[in-house]
């Protein structure tokens, strides 16, 4: 494809450095320039539409026109557009949003520090693990562990616990401070003849031959999403998380919990801690916290967390930290507006409620020539695609997103999956409506091969 020249995408090839594409590629090609949402869709302006079958970022929770998230944020505009939580100053919409995020949380947490990204939040969340092993008196104790495929962002320090290659290449990531252990994945990394349980233990003996390894007095933390997102929606085996958090206990390490994508019902529970049975130290949230409405993020701390960081504080003089957006009160009275939602709709049970027939729809994918396997939990899954001989990899997901996107559903395709993660306002029969257009783009991308 090329642009036509002076085109709205001729104007935006030339205007803008765009993330997570092949520039020079771009330059040609040009993007899908989107125009207008409404409920589950959204419409390019071309006038054609689609299902957002990714809800954005995997964070669109309410839908693309929710009037009320509109009202709150003219409501707030119009009171007070900007104030700051600096020096002693603060402004009720974060007040409100973090008492809010208190009561919600699944598991005691006691204080709650505001950012505009998960990013950001998973990056400030890294210093103060830093700033808290100091406040204890042990420097030494600065090491983090993440996951091979986890994401948490592409800061320096968030970009570093991510265990992705694309977020490190050229960049001179990861940080010498952040390791990787295995990912959880039994069906892209489970050896032939392993069983799960085999698997499952064989992950988390190397996990603590790792903090052995590396001097479990040197480690502070492990990080992790309860499910992984962007890795391509891999769901642990059962035991995995209990595992873990035994040896993390057993060796002082704390456990941040990345609730970026599961967080507010994606899982089926308000937590992918509570589906996953995981008691974390801190919770990192974003994206559906304002449906992405607008940026902004959280840092929810437990006591055990908070407590060093206060006193070292004091005997500073300063918690040496903040954004100029930290708990940005329009940003914070959209979230509060969209939490409200979220649960006067009861978003988490129709997250749990379809989730049976989102399992049946994908698995019945599954069975395509071209297909692999299936895997999902709540409203997020994944359709693993057969490898295609004698290409790169990733070529049979991309052809398959590209034909799905023909057929009017926006999909991700990470490796050789394809993505899903609709709005969790979708209904049964949209689902269906999105399966049934997948399903011809797969019989479309068969065709095109025989
Ligand atoms: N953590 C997780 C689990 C994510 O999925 C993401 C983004 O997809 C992030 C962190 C980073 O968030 P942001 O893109 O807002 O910086």
């Amino acid at each position: 494809m090329s642009v036509r020249p002076n085109s709205l995408e001729a104007r935006d090839a030339a205007s803008q450095m765009h993330p997570m594409v092949n520039l020079r590629q771009y330059e040609k090609s040009g993007g899908l320039i989107i125009e207008s949402g409404e409920g589950i869709y959204v419409k390019d302006i071309n006038g054609k539409r689609y299902i957002e079958a990714m809800a954005g970022l995997w964070s669109v929770a309410v839908g693309f026109n929710e009037p009320r998230l509109k009202e709150a944020a003219i409501r707030q505009m119009d009171k007070l557009p900007y104030y700051h939580t600096f020096s002693y100053k603060s402004h009720a919409p974060s007040i409100e949003l973090a008492e809010k995020l208190l009561q919600m949380a699944p598991v005691p947490m006691s204080k709650v520090h505001f950012t505009s990204s998960g990013s950001e939040a998973n990056d400030l969340t890294c210093k103060m693990v830093w700033y808290r092993s100091n406040a204890l008196g042990k420097p030494e104790k600065k090491k983090i562990i993440g996951r091979e495929k986890g994401y948490h962002g592409v800061t320096i320090a968030s970009g570093s616990i991510t265990g992705l290659a694309r977020n490190h290449e050229c960049f001179d990531l990861p940080l010498d401070r952040m390791k990787h252990t295995s990912c959880p994945s039994y069906v892209h990394y489970g050896k032939t003849g392993e069983t799960e349980d085999a698997f499952t233990q064989r992950l988390l003996t190397e996990l603590e031959d790792l903090i052995l390894r590396e001097g479990p007095e040197t480690v502070a933390a492990f990080w992790g999403e309860p499910v992984m997102g962007a890795g391509g929606v891999l769901i642990p085996p059962a035991g995995y998380w209990q595992g873990v958090q035994a040896i993390l206990r057993k060796y002082d390490i704390l456990l941040v919990a990345d609730e970026v994508i599961c967080g507010f019902g994606r899982t089926g529970k308000m937590f992918g801690c509570e589906t996953l049975g995981i008691e974390p130290d801190v919770m990192v949230v974003s994206k559906q916290i304002s449906s992405s409405y607008m940026p902004i993020s959280a840092i929810l701390v437990n006591d055990r967390f908070y407590q060093p960081i206060a006193d070292e504080s004091a005997r500073l003089g300063v918690f040496g930290h903040g954004f100029t957006a930290s708990g940005h009160p329009v940003a914070s009275a959209v979230a509060l507006e969209n939490l409200k939602i979220i649960e006067e709709r009861d978003l988490v049970g129709n997250a749990a409620r379809l989730s049976a027939h989102f399992a049946e729809r994908l698995a019945h994918l599954a069975k395509h020539t071209l297909a692999h396997s299936s895997r999902s939990i709540g409203l997020i899954g994944a359709l693993e695609l057969a490898p295609w001989e004698g290409t790169a990899t990733g070529s049979a997901a991309a052809a398959i997103a590209a034909a799905a996107e023909e057929e009017g559903v926006i999909l991700r395709s990470v490796g050789e999956a394809i993505c899903f993660c609709p709005p969790m306002i979708i209904t049964q029969s949209q689902l269906d409506d999105m399966f049934d257009a997948v399903g011809h783009a797969l019989d479309k991308v068969a065709a095109r091969r025989e």
